[in-house]
Formats: C-alpha cells, sequence, structure tokens
C-alpha cells in the first residue's frame, strides 16, 4: 500500500474533497426544496459516478484488486496532477461557498432559492463542474493505476452532458429573463476574463 508519492498526494486530495462536500452537505440538509428534477436516467448516471469516483479510487488504494491495472505515473504527472489537485480543491470549496444556501447536489429549487452571479459565478456558470473535472484530471494523472486513475473523468462526462441542459433549463423556468441575462455574459466550464458588459 501507498509505494508511490502521487496517490498519497491524491489521497490526502481525496480526502479534503470529501470533507468539503460533507461540510456543505450537512449545512443544506435541512433546507426545504420546492421543485426536484431527478429522474432515472440521472439516478443510473450519478451511481456511475459514486463507482468512478468513490469506490474504485478507494478499491485502489486500500486493496490489492486492481492491481493487474497498474502503471508508474512520470514525474511530469506528478507536477502538474498536483497543481490541477490544489487548483479544483480551491475551486470546489469556492463554488460551495459562493452557492451557499442554494446548493444541492441533485437538480433542485430551495424555497428560497436566490440566483447567484458574484464570486466565481461572475463569469462562469458551472464552476462546481469545472472543479470535478479538475479533480478527475488530477486523479488520471495521479493514481498508478489505469482504471482507478480514468475512472472519475469516464463517469462524470455523461453525467455532465444530460444534466447541464436539463439544469439551465430549470433555472430559465425559475429565473426566466435574468437567467437568460446571465446565460449571455457568462461560459459554462471556463472564466469568461473580458467582459463586454
Ligand atoms: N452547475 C453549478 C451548480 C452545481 S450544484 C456549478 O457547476 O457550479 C446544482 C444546483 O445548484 C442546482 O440544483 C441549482 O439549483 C443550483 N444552481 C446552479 N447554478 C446556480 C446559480 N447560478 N445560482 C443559484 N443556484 C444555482
Amino acid at each position: 500500500m501507498f509505494e508511490h508519492t502521487s496517490d498519497i498526494i491524491f489521497l490526502v486530495g481525496f480526502v479534503v474533497y470529501i470533507v468539503t462536500r460533507g461540510i456543505y452537505a450537512s449545512r443544506t440538509k435541512s433546507l426545504e426544496t420546492v421543485e426536484k428534477r431527478v429522474d432515472a436516467m440521472e439516478r443510473v448516471l450519478l451511481v456511475f459516478v459514486m463507482i468512478g469516483s468513490l469506490l474504485l479510487p478507494i478499491l485502489y488504494l486500500f486493496t490489492p484488486l486492481l492491481n493487474f491495472a497498474n502503471h508508474v505515473v512520470p514525474d511530469w504527472a506528478i507536477w502538474i496532477g498536483a497543481v490541477v489537485l490544489m487548483t479544483a480543491l480551491w475551486l470546489f470549496w469556492r463554488s460551495h461557498a459562493d452557492l451557499g444556501q442554494n446548493w444541492s447536489p441533485t437538480l433542485e429549487i430551495r424555497s428560497e432559492h436566490r440566483l447567484v452571479t458574484c464570486g466565481v459565478y461572475r463569469t462562469m456558470r458551472h464552476p462546481m463542474y469545472t472543479a470535478i473535472f479538475l479533480f478527475s484530471i488530477a486523479q488520471a494523472l495521479l493514481l498508478n493505476n489505469w482504471i482507478a486513475g480514468f475512472s472519475a473523468f469516464a463517469t462524470f462526462f455523461p453525467l455532465y452532458v444530460v444534466r447541464r441542459p436539463r439544469e439551465e433549463r430549470m433555472m430559465i423556468d425559475q429565473f426566466g429573463e435574468e437567467y437568460e441575462a446571465y446565460m449571455k455574459r457568462s461560459r459554462r466550464l471556463f472564466p469568461r476574463f473580458k467582459t463586454n458588459k
């Protein structure tokens, strides 16, 4: 167990990632939800995400089950992976902090839901998904295993493709022109550095 420094770097980041989510989940779990848009397809995709981003890294780190797919990551990947990991953790924390009481793990509208367009949401509509993509890339760069390395990216990508348009539809239904105007001045996953308004 833990022959490679990069596995240990990933494990530290993984714990920070889970603790961050746990803190915000416990702060919002008692809030009232007025609308929930989660269907069977989203539930199945969420189960895949749990397998790819939780179960497989844990199996690789703590059991020999995935050893047949081990490899050794090169030094350049460790350096880049560590920087991507820290960026992901910062953005993951900031997006939870900026969304505050409006955050939910699935597509939901809270009873006092407000549209957030400040902080990391100022020019990016989906910074939390950007953070998850960055974390998945760090997982691929740091874990010394082909399966556990690429499983988070491979399982989050389909969820993002299905969820993003549904989420934007839900936000337009809820906030109308306010969200449409926000869509015009923001980008999905990357910040907009030049604002024309
Ligand atoms: N897609 C966003 C938020 C993910 S959390 C991101 O990647 O950062 C998902 C929940 O956040 C959704 O159920 C929606 O209710 C809420 N949400 C998404 N964007 C929001 C915004 N700009 N303001 C307030 N709530 C938002």
